[in-house]
């Protein structure tokens, strides 16, 4: 699953070395299909639309959630089980 891994050149990484920098969850939502597995995983930075697809809590782009340090493993857990591969963490 490397392709799912953070998206970043700089070190970034699951051993706890990217909570020194930003780092945002996108949500691809044209692969999503809503059942919110994240949202519960996330629950403190995701909530859900209507339809039950994710969306950020408390950011201007609803597809681009920042992740605090704390919840980084997380939302890798988010990004590797999500049953269709919507999701993936970016640094910023
Ligand atoms: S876990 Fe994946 S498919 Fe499920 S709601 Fe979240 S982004 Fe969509």
């Amino acid at each position: 699953m490397a392709a799912r891994r953070l998206e970043s050149t700089s070190g970034a990484s699951r051993d706890g070395t990217a909570g020194r920098m930003p780092v945002r969850l996108h949500i691809d939502w044209t692969r999503c299909d809503g059942r919110g597995l994240c949202t519960e995983l996330l629950a403190d930075q995701l909530t859900r639309d209507e339809w039950g697809y994710p969306l950020a809590r408390r950011a201007d782009d609803a597809s681009n959630v920042p992740i605090p340090a704390a919840q980084l493993d997380a939302a890798h857990d988010a990004v590797a089980l999500c049953p269709r591969q919507a999701l993936r963490l970016v640094a910023e």
